[in-house]
């Protein structure tokens, strides 16, 4: 059986990330959402153990300690995390895993899997950007500040990606998204153990 593919999504706050995925895994039920842990506190309709592991900062501080974080990085003054048993797994079982983090976790995540395919998605405009976290209308007006500055220091990171999405119309990134995720799947590593009776015959024959 192939492994399981991981892939990294990274975007600042308010480029779509969130939707997208979101979308992607509606239209590609073979791929699975890792449930990240943070201290921050839940927004109005998320809930423990679907968006994302709530844990006090005591509770966080001790599994940092324990080792069980695969990455964990301070984001918009909370920590963020994703455990490491959680991710292994998934991988193992076949399933395609994506993880929705920041740029200091995916730099941890490649040193830890080489393999990963990293994805950073852009808005159009800064302008645009911030209409959006706006509309989205979560956050209080000081963190949405916060947010904005934060957003141009993590799109500093963007060339540390394999690939670059706009996020112009929806749709359209949608659709690159997926087929991103089509053409990693078709590498010869992750085709060979999935198309084994084909090719087994003829890798024994000489040549
Ligand atoms: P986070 O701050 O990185 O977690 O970002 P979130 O995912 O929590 O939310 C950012 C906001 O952008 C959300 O309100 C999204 O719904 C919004 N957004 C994402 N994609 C679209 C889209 O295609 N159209 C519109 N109108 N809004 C979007
Ligand atoms: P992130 O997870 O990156 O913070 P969200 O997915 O929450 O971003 O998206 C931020 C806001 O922008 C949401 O209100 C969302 O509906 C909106 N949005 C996302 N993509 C687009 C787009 N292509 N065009 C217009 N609005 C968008
Ligand atoms: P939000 O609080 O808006 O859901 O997420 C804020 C930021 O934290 C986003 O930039 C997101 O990528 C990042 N983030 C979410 N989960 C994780 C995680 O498990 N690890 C890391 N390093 N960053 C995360």
């Amino acid at each position: 059986m192939a492994r399981g593919i991981l892939f990294i999504l990274s975007a600042p706050s308010g480029a779509g990330k969130t939707s997208l995925v979101k979308a992607l895994l509606e239209r590609d039920p073979a791929l699975t959402l890792s449930v990240s842990c943070t201290t921050r506190a839940a927004r109005p309709g998320e809930s423990d153990g679907v968006h994302y592991h709530f844990l006090d900062r005591e509770r966080f501080r001790s599994e940092i300690a324990a080792g069980v974080f695969l990455e964990h990085a301070e984001v918009f003054g909370n920590l963020y995390g994703t455990r490491e048993p959680d991710v292994r797994d998934c991988l193992e079982c076949g399933q395609d895993l994506v993880l929705e983090i920041d740029w200091q976790g995916a730099r941890q995540v490649r040193q830890r899997f080489e393999d990963a395919v990293s994805v950073f998605v852009l808005p159009p405009s800064v302008e645009e950007l911030e209409r959006r976290l706006r509309g989205r209308g979560t956050d209080a007006d000081e963190v949405i500040a916060r947010r904005m500055q934060q957003a141009h220091d993590e799109m500093l990171h963007y060339a540390e990606y394999d690939y670059l999405v706009v996020n112009d119309r929806f749709e359209t990134a949608l659709d690159a998204l997926a087929a991103i995720a089509t053409a990693e799947r078709l590498r010869l590593g992750q085709q060979r153990p999935r198309l084994a009776p084909l090719l087994d015959p003829l890798d024994r024959r000489p040549n």
